[in-house]
């Protein structure tokens, strides 16, 4: 929708990232006077003062109604269910503390380890797992960090790629990440580098040819992205993934199923195969973690299993991603699968429910 400003942006300044991030709305009166509707329309009051806010103008502008029904002001704008309706959230719900080797790094799983750069993002996104770290000045990694994370990694060579996390490691001064990246890339034991961010979607003026190159100056970059609407891919979007496609970035999309917000087979459908337009995987669709100050979003999983199977065959098995979720107390991902197996038919043959529903058996041949 239109904002409404004191002074409206030129093309230049609305492309600017700078001054998206100037223009940051960080109180609701302020969102409010973009949205051209009185703060109390928008609620929220108890839920901005236990976790802020802070969201950009092209964000707000992807936005139809100024209500939180809107999916786009539903992930932006607090809610008093952060704080009314919390039953059964944790702040560190993965366990991330506990599986810290070195400050900064979570190393769980054997050939990949995640960094943790620091907590400043572009958006404060209302379903945020690290809700936890809001509160907290967590400053960028220092230099100290980084060659404590190095030798790590050089005394456990079976880490073949470090996820590099954050907050959002796009939002790092650039030498820092040049730092970085040129660091982890100087351990010969690692192969992959992963960046993890939302930049792409809710800051994309962000991405400039110079930053793609400093994201694509070491080992094989891929990005992990962060789309969880149709109407989150944009022309600033396309202009944003093209620039990384051409500095050698590859990009997957991570999910998260979002009560409110996408928990619909055809709004995800939507936003699947538009993704493989913007050269975008989907990886993975999230159940929500029980996260303190997120749980008013989650769905619970048979809704999510409902979805992939009104989604698998009706959509390019390119554009669908596996959908998952966390165990608690950082015991690692489940990814899950809508039941096809329907047992065994008389003959001993294994039966399966097809896509569109009939009941089929699998040919056996001899000595199976
Ligand atoms: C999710 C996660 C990974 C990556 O898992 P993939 O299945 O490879 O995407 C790695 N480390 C940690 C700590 C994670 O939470």
């Amino acid at each position: 929708m239109e904002l409404y400003f004191q002074e409206k942006p030129t093309s230049n300044q609305w492309w600017d990232w700078r001054w998206q991030l100037a223009h940051g709305a960080r109180t609701l009166e302020e969102v409010s006077a973009y949205l051209g509707v009185s703060p109390e329309t928008l609620g929220g009051r108890r839920g901005q003062e236990a976790y802020p806010l802070f969201v950009t103008p092209y964000y707000l502008s992807l936005a139809e109604r100024p209500t939180l029904q809107d999916p786009i002001l539903r992930q932006c704008l607090p809610s008093d269910d952060e704080v009314s309706c919390q039953a059964g959230g944790e702040a560190d719900a993965l366990g991330e503390e506990e599986h810290s080797p070195v400050p900064r790094l979570v190393h769980r799983y054997p050939d990949r380890a995640l960094l943790v750069t620091g907590n400043l993002c572009a958006m404060h996104c209302r379903h945020c797992m690290r809700k936890r770290d809001w509160g907290r000045a967590l400053l960028p990694l220092t230099p100290e960090e980084l060659s404590q994370v190095v030798s790590y990694l050089r005394r456990n060579p079976q880490v073949r790629e470090v996820l590099i996390s954050g907050g959002d490691p796009l939002m790092l001064p650039e030498e820092n990440l040049r730092r970085i990246v040129g660091a982890l890339s100087a351990v010969e034991s690692v192969e992959i580098l992963r960046f993890g961010s939302r930049v792409p979607c809710v800051l994309p003026q962000r991405i400039t040819p110079r930053l793609a190159a400093i994201l694509a100056s070491g080992k094989p970059a891929w990005l992990a992205c962060h789309f969880n609407h149709p109407r989150e891919l944009t022309r600033e979007v396309q202009a944003a993934c093209d620039i990384l496609n051409r500095a050698g970035v590859s990009m997957v999309n991570q999910s998260v199923l979002l009560k409110g917000v996408n928990d619909e087979a055809e709004t995800l459908g939507k936003l699947f195969t538009s993704l493989l337009r913007y050269h975008i995987k989907p990886y993975y669709l999230f159940h929500g973690d029980p996260i303190q100050g997120a749980m008013h979003f989650r769905t619970g999983l048979e809704k999510g299993l409902q979805i992939m199977d009104q989604l698998r065959g009706r959509i390019s098995g390119l554009a669908l991603p596996a959908f998952a979720f966390d165990l608690p107390g950082g015991e690692g991902k489940i990814r899950l699968q809508p039941e096809q197996c329907l047992g065994q038919d008389g003959t001993g043959a294994p039966l399966f429910r097809s896509w569109q529903g009939k009941t089929i058996s699998y040919p056996q041949g001899c000595g199976e």
